[in-house]
């Protein structure tokens, strides 16, 4: 039921996006009865609410929908396998005692600061957004710069432009996404600037929002100086050498209001960290066994808090599986140890989960460093797969039998992606 929260819980879900309401349906389906979905927002739905446009639902339902209508059909399952919900709650810590139960501590108008009682907990709070801060553009500190993502809100949400004449800094997909926003709200979009050789969004991204809308991508390019003193007033973009070094002597300006910044997203790794839980540089999420579970035993983890994912069907998948698992510890299952650790090797950037068990049949998640085409996936000596092309804004997904993985046992697994006629040593 919505906006309830009473008693010990099986399994208490962080989170309420399509993440977190994947796994406390996966955590009903495997017999736990008792699941509670916290949120800090009014609404379940996370970063689905504010996606208007379509392209969510192709490869899980078969069909297009906008982000709310995909939020939606999860919703309606919550309420009808009696899953609690409470909105409104932030989750401000978690706490544990040698018995292994835990209490999440959690703010909430109605109920003031409590603790839950769970006997395990799944982290699905999401990804925030890179800032200027973080990449440090040089220049003055005017209004107008603001995280696409914010401006997406703004726009679907608020009902208000964030400015007339926009420059986009980052190739996203939020970015990507915003500039045919804007454009169909009456802003007009100078260009979009990345400082890759390549885009960091996905392809179908840059046809259907810059190339139907005849917004210039400039590749390899910067935002290499902010000018404006209450409000931007223009932007100084310049080339970038090999090392990314801006080329000031070939640079230009460019007059504009306003600056989106669609520079990386971040896992919402807060309460993780406060948790001691251990962290994988490379995702910048927890690093995880086979069922989704992190270092603390009895917290599971999934979505864009353990990897950003670009499309929800795959975070969809991810986090019916961590319910699972997180409902069947609650009823005392403990898997056997994995033992088999994953290594990624040539053009993997990294993997995710970060070991396997023989035991069972296993999805890996994969992101490359660099775009190759045709290149061939090899996971150890086990199984090569044909790809096409591999792009860093598209996750890599691939499924291993745990007959192949036998012999493995005690050992790593590198997986490699190679040029299509190199072979593995
Ligand atoms: C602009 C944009 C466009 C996209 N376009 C597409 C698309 O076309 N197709 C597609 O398939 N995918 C798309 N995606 C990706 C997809 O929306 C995300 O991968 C997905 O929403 C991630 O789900 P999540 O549940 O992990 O995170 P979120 O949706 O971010 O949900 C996290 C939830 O956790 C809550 N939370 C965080 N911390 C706390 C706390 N301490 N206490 C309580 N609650 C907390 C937040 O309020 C939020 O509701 C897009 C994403 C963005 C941002």
């Amino acid at each position: 039921m919505l906006g309830r929260m009473e008693g010990k819980y099986d399994v208490v879900v962080i989170g309420g996006g399509p993440a977190g309401m994947g796994a406390a349906l996966g955590a009903r389906d495997s017999g736990s009865e008792r699941v509670l979905i916290l949120d800090r927002e009014p609404d379940p739905g996370g970063i689905l609410l504010q996606c208007i446009h379509s392209g969510f639902g192709l490869h899980y339902f078969k069909e297009e929908l906008t982000g709310p209508e995909y939020a939606e059909r999860f919703l309606e399952n919550v309420i009808d396998q009696e899953v609690d919900l409470l909105s409104n709650s932030y989750v401000s810590g978690i706490s544990y005692d040698s018995s292994g139960s835990k209490g999440v501590h959690v703010m909430n108008e109605k109920y003031g600061l409590s603790t839950v009682e769970t006997k395990s907990v799944v982290l699905s709070m999401g990804c925030r957004e890179r800032t200027r801060g973080a990449i440090r553009i040089p220049g003055t500190r005017p209004s107008g710069i603001i995280t696409a993502g914010l401006a997406q809100k703004f726009v679907n949400m608020k009902g208000v432009l964030p400015g007339k004449r926009v420059a986009i800094l980052g190739s996203g997909d939020i970015g990507l996404i915003m500039a045919r926003r804007l454009v169909l709200e009456g802003c007009e979009v100078v260009g979009v600037f990345e400082i890759m050789p390549y885009s960091n969004g996905l392809t179908r991204n840059v046809v259907q929002c810059l190339e139907d809308f005849e917004i210039p991508l400039h590749l390899s390019t910067t935002v290499a100086y902010i000018h404006g003193k209450d409000r931007v007033e223009k932007i100084t973009v310049a080339p970038v050498d090999e090392k990314l070094k801006p080329d000031m002597n070939r640079a230009w300006d460019i007059p504009c209001d306003t600056l989106l910044l669609s520079i990386g997203l971040i896992p919402e790794n807060e309460l993780s960290q406060s948790l001691g839980i251990k962290l994988d540089l490379l995702t910048g999420g927890p690093q995880v066994n086979s069922t989704l579970e992190t270092s603390m035993p009895g917290v599971f983890t999934c979505g864009n808090v353990l990897h950003v994912h670009d499309l929800v069907d795959f975070v969809t998948r991810e986090s019916l599986l961590a319910g699972q698992f997180a409902g069947e510890w609650a009823q005392g299952v403990r898997r056997p140890n994995d033992n088999i650790r994953l290594l990624p090797g040539n053009n993997v950037h990294y993997c995710v989960p970060h070991s396997l068990s023989p035991e069972r049949e296993h999805t890996i998640y994969m992101r490359c460093q660099k775009p190759m085409k045709p290149c061939r996936l090899h996971i150890g000596d086990l199984k090569q797969k044909k790809l096409r092309f591999v792009v860093p804004a598209e996750m890599i997904m691939v499924k291993v039998k745990p007959e192949l993985l036998e012999k493995f046992r005690g050992d790593t697994l590198r997986i490699d992606i190679l040029p299509a006629e190199e072979k593995t040593d």
